[in-house]
């Protein structure tokens, strides 16, 4: 039943079975009575079978009228499978397998799936408008799939993407994250540009914007979405992707060199952090996005850089950073590929890790016990311990506690 059947179809490894059946929920409680039965959604229908593995089981059901286009007012069941298939959003979800009778598929499912085509059930403006969230999840199966909607679906979704300001923010959020992680990311998010910058309006100033630059092919939008579809499929990597240059329209100068972007970093830091609070999106998400959005012009260019940022972002933000940089690259000119440089700096962040080398107070050959048996104290010690890390990162002295005991030496009685 629904995307279980679809990924089942297209010969994708598929989880979340849902079954479907015309029995109402007591008459299942019978027929599993020697099962243990969760009722998970009971009046809607819904129960959780354990088999021992979950699966979840709802009566066939048809939703009533939509008034604030989210929740039908009432649901209620009908025998008519049929009548359960038309409910769902698109026909590719529309489809019902049974083990011994095969596919279900009233609604030329099988045929969309061998299209690649997404397509409303039924007529996709009143579909939509019973559900706006619908419009975005359109634009998410085109992406996880890589499909491209139906012509009537497409105006549909194109003409009324503004209703998506009326779904709540967690919902859209939801969508938005597996729009981004889907293989056909790049084409869902050019193709239907209208759907996402009305989950984030900020985005509309990027379609199009010519960003004057002999190092950029493509328009700033375009750019984006590229960027989008050369990171690895990490949710928080591919938001920061998404949000990276979205302040460059508000920074953009030219001069006879051609477009300036200042301090675009720091500005669409400052921007993805108010869309991601708005989308609700996790404290830590918030965290590690806007940190890389705002470094994600500072290429190290040296060891010491490096490890810098290994300390700042720990071994994973780093990698993920550099991650992103290389994205950037490669969105950057038409089958640029991926930087040598990055991918050696990458390599050298790696040796760095494995070979133990210092970066952090933790790797240094001294602590602040070592420092008071030294016989210093109070806010000396952290001083101390600072001017020896920077010292050692920055490769003056060894990581040798006799070497950090004579540099600090060197350093007070200098007076510094
Ligand atoms: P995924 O594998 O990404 O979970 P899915 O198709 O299972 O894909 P879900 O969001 O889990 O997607 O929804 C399960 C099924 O319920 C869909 O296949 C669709 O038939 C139906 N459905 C879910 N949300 C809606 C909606 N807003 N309007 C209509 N039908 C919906
Ligand atoms: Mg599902």
């Amino acid at each position: 039943m629904g995307g279980w059947v679809r990924d089942r179809i297209m010969g994708i490894p598929c989880s979340d079975m849902d079954v479907t059946t015309s029995a109402l929920p007591e008459e299942m409680l019978e027929v599993f009575k020697d099962y243990r039965v969760i009722p998970t959604g009971i009046k809607h229908g819904t129960v959780t079978v354990l088999m021992p593995e979950p699966v979840e089981v709802t009566t066939y059901r048809v939703d009533g009228s939509y008034s604030d286009s989210r929740h039908p007012d009432s649901v209620s069941f009908t025998r008519s499978l049929r009548e359960d298939l038309a409910r769902r959003d698109f026909t590719v979800n529309a489809i019902a397998y049974h083990p011994e009778l095969g596919y279900i598929d009233p609604f030329g499912g099988m045929e969309d799936i061998k299209r690649g085509v997404i397509r409303a059930v039924g007529d996709p403006e009143r579909r939509f408008s019973e559900d706006a969230l619908r419009i975005l999840r359109a634009v998410r199966f085109c992406s996880r799939l890589d499909f491209t909607m139906d012509d009537a679906t497409a105006r549909a979704a194109e003409s009324m993407a503004w209703r998506l300001d009326g779904v709540s923010p967690e919902r859209k959020y939801v969508e938005l994250v597996k729009t981004l992680m889907g293989k056909g990311v790049r084409r869902a998010l050019t193709g239907y540009s209208q759907v996402i910058s009305a989950v984030i309006p900020e985005l509309k100033k990027c379609i199009g914007f010519d960003q004057k630059s002999r190092h950029h092919d493509f328009d700033l939008y375009t750019h984006i979405a590229i960027a989008v579809s050369q990171c690895p499929r990490h949710a928080e990597l591919r938001l920061a992707a998404l949000l990276h240059d979205i302040a460059k329209p508000d920074c953009f100068y030219s001069d006879e060199r051609g477009g300036h972007f200042p301090e675009h970093a720091q500005k669409s830091a400052e921007m993805a952090e108010g869309i991601l609070r708005r989308l609700r999106a996790d404290n830590s998400t918030v965290k590690a996005v806007v940190g890389w959005i705002k470094h994600h012009r500072d290429i190290p260019k040296s060891d010491a850089e490096l490890k810098r940022m290994l300390l700042k972002l720990s071994p994973e933000g780093a990698e993920r950073l550099l991650e992103l940089m290389m994205a950037d690259s490669a969105a950057k000119k038409a089958g640029a590929g991926v930087s040598r440089e990055l991918l050696n700096k990458r390599r050298r962040m790696e040796q760095i890790i494995k070979s133990g080398e210092c970066y952090s107070l933790r790797g240094l050959d001294i602590d602040g016990d070592i420092l008071i048996e030294a016989g210093y104290c109070g806010k000396e010690i952290g001083r101390a311990l600072q001017l020896a890390l920077d010292a050692v990162i920055e490769d003056k002295i060894k990581n040798d506690r006799r070497e950090i005991e004579k540099y600090l030496k060197g350093m007070l009685s200098n007076g510094k």
